[in-house]
């Protein structure tokens, strides 16, 4: 699953033990596992191998510079969903034409600086859109290849807010609007319509409702090919699981087994967008207890991490695992799960130091006795964990920490009360009206 493991009763990832890394680099503190990385991003393009794919990594699932080189280094294409992303990925030494970039709301100014870059693709997310880009297209005298992204309203069975593919929600074109938007294409100098995209929603961790999504978007490949259009290129985008509780999600080879064959021949280019998949069991959040309390029956450890480092809890009620990263060895938990009995431990919510009732890491939940001081990791928060932190409460936005091996490297350093500040200092003087 990952590189993060317990060595006579202490966490370590791969070679470094966790408490060094937190001596040296404060808490709370987000640490990367390189191999882990590397090891997900090769599965899943072993696991597809015969599709010949194209991974585009998510860059917003975990958008670190020195994560993007290394996929970059290892093979991986990108997916953007902003220009601020874009620029990330240049910033990387990506050519963009190794890149896809996909949103419901790309402004001018972002359609525009993607197509002087030389973006490899727009998904495209509405016929508005298509119209916009077509323009600035031909305004620049240049083409912009794009894929339609379809709604294929197959429910993924995920958190609503994360489920992207039903009807309901505001990503992409109904399957029957396609075929006409398609035809309506037909002249319009700045378009080369590539194909089709789509994104379920994430985590997705069934496989059925690819097979579905993929079996109706091929019949509208089939139709398109009937009316005359070249479809050369389907994306089918990302959403595969992770393991947060236990090993919840399919392995990459669980759903290339089945949506291989479903897309072997049939002369298509094929585009996989993985972002969670990757990133989230590569990365951990360590934090360092500074109180614990009662309030009636209730007991709270209040830790130097809250949701303004991982959102994900307060955001979906998402479940992470936690756990003390120094433990006796009848502690080491044998698997991380929401149901995970170990004797001596106590009932109680890890939370932050912000105002806020939502700010939790963790509710109701069985850890060993913690004291001021004490270190704790919450495990699979590599994806949407960082890129998500905010400075809410003027705090300052967590470091990184990438291992490899036996050495650690720097990231992205601290924030500092100056970087809080640096957006406002616009003025010398007072503002007064
Ligand atoms: C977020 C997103 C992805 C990545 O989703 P994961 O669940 O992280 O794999 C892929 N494609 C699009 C269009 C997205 O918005």
């Amino acid at each position: 699953m990952d590189h993060f493991c317990y060595q006579d009763g202490v966490l370590h990832c791969e070679s470094v033990a966790a408490p060094a890394l937190c001596e040296r680099f404060g808490t709370p503190l987000y640490v990367y596992s390189r191999r882990t990385f590397l090891e997900h991003y090769d599965r899943l393009s072993a696991a597809f191998a015969e599709l010949n794919p194209t991974i585009c990594y998510a860059v917003k699932s975990c958008h670190n510079l020195a994560i993007l080189r290394m996929l970059s280094q290892r093979g991986a294409a990108f997916d953007v969903v902003s220009g601020g992303e874009l620029r990330r990925i240049e910033e990387a030494g990506v050519d963009p034409a190794r890149a896809v970039f996909a949103g419901v709301g790309k402004t001018d100014d972002e359609i525009s600086s993607a197509l002087d870059t030389g973006i490899g693709c727009f998904n495209v997310e509405s016929e508005g859109e298509l119209g916009r880009i077509a323009a600035i297209a031909e305004a620049r005298g240049v083409v912009a290849r794009v894929a339609l992204r379809v709604n294929p309203d197959v429910d993924p069975k995920t958190h609503v807010y994360t489920t992207t593919g039903k009807r309901e929600t505001k990503f992409g074109i109904d399957l029957d609007r396609a075929r006409r938007v398609i035809s309506d294409l037909d002249g319009r100098a700045g378009i080369d319509l590539a194909g089709f995209h789509m994104h379920l929603g994430s985590p997705v961790n069934t496989i059925e409702p690819y097979i579905e999504s993929i079996e109706k978007t091929l019949e509208l490949v089939a139709a398109c090919r009937a009316d005359g259009h070249r479809i050369t290129m389907l994306n089918i985008g990302g959403g595969f699981g992770a393991h947060y509780d236990d090993d919840e999600a399919p392995s990459a080879s669980a759903y290339a087994q089945r949506i291989v064959p479903l897309l072997a021949g049939k002369g298509l280019d094929i585009i996989l967008e993985p972002g969670r998949s990757i990133a989230a069991n590569a990365g951990v959040l360590l934090t360092r207890v500074l109180y614990t309390k009662r309030s009636g029956e209730r007991r709270f450890v209040i830790v130097d991490a809250a949701m303004t480092e991982l959102l994900r809890p307060a955001l979906y009620g998402s479940f992470h695992f936690a756990w003390p990263v120094v433990v006796p060895d009848e502690m080491v938990p044998p698997r991380r799960s929401a149901d995970l009995a170990v004797d001596g431990c106590v009932v109680v919510d890890l939370v932050g130091p912000v105002c806020e009732s939502g700010d939790f890491l963790a509710k109701d939940r069985a850890l060993p006795p913690l004291t001021r001081g004490d270190l704790v990791c919450v495990f699979s928060a590599g994806a949407y964990g960082s890129v998500m932190s905010s400075q809410y409460n003027s705090r300052c936005r967590a470091a990184e920490v990438l291992v490899g091996g036996s050495e650690a490297r720097l990231i992205r350093r601290r924030e500092t009360y100056d970087d809080l500040l640096a957006t406002e200092r616009v003025t010398d003087a007072p503002v007064s009206f």
